[in-house]
């Protein structure tokens, strides 16, 4: 299996619009973060873990020519707002899978009231096939996926795993019963948005505690902020297990 850190910033990205802050000036590719979201691809198989605003400079960027589904972990603005542009996918290969909880279905039917419509459906908007997760496994393609759940401050998100792999974003908790489902992948993927404290995301001390409890053999960092540092400087501090990951970094799995 093959993963592409499609995106590794927060919410606004890096640089940051406007921003003069050390980091959002640095020539450094890697510090340079489009919204997280993931490309998962094994056998002929290829799914997207959510599907921010950054998902077409995405996709051309990693050349994708075909997805057969995306998972969401929540509704939040930067890992949905690239709905609409799955357009040319659904162009090329009919209805687009989503996977997401009932809530996330809900919110993305109010932003995007188009692509759901029914009745006098504008001929140019895609359409997607609806999988409402629950937080029991499901699969994709010939995969078996474990949802796991954490909290946003009070929002509920899903992470997933997929064999020796997990993939969670936007957390700040998980419950013990949680962690126990990943416990012994291989590789893990968590947020880790700054140094200082967040109500809703971990900071680096809380990722790395998070990376501890899992014990897997490599972990990687996302969902990264500016306030967080230079890619080069904070990549040295880490555990020889930890690494901050950056835009296009692929993995094998
Ligand atoms: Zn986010
Ligand atoms: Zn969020």
């Amino acid at each position: 299996m093959k993963v592409t850190f499609l995106g590794t910033g927060t919410s606004q990205g890096i640089p940051v619009i406007g921003s003069k802050h050390p980091v959002c000036l640095s020539n450094d590719f890697r510090d340079k973060r489009l919204r997280t979201s993931v490309l998962i691809e094994w056998d002929d198989y290829s799914y997207v873990i959510d599907c921010g605003p950054d998902f077409r400079q995405q996709m051309l960027r990693c050349g994708c020519e075909k997805i057969d589904g995306i998972l969401f972990t929540h509704e939040h603005s930067d890992h949905v707002l690239g709905l609409d542009d799955i357009r040319p996918f659904y162009f090329k290969q009919g209805d687009i899978s989503i996977y997401a909880h009932k809530r996330v279905i809900k919110s993305l039917k109010k932003r995007f009231d188009y692509i759901f419509e029914t009745e006098n459906k504008y001929p140019g908007a895609p359409t997607v096939k609806i999988n409402k997760l629950k937080n029991k496994a499901f699969k994709i393609g010939n995969l078996t996926v474990l949802p796991v759940k954490g909290l946003h401050f009070k929002l509920d998100v899903f992470g997933f795993r997929l064999n020796d792999f997990c993939y969670t974003t936007d957390i700040n908790y998980m419950p013990k019963k949680e962690i126990d489902k990943i416990k012994g992948v291989k590789t893990l993927v968590v947020n880790a948005l700054r140094i200082e404290p967040h109500y809703s995301h971990f900071n680096l001390e809380e990722a790395l505690e998070f990376i501890k409890k899992i014990n897997p053999e490599r972990a990687y960092l996302t969902h990264i902020s500016h306030m967080l540092g230079f890619h080069a400087e904070v990549q040295k501090q880490l555990p020889e297990n930890v690494f901050l990951a950056y835009d296009n970094l692929k993995i094998t799995i």
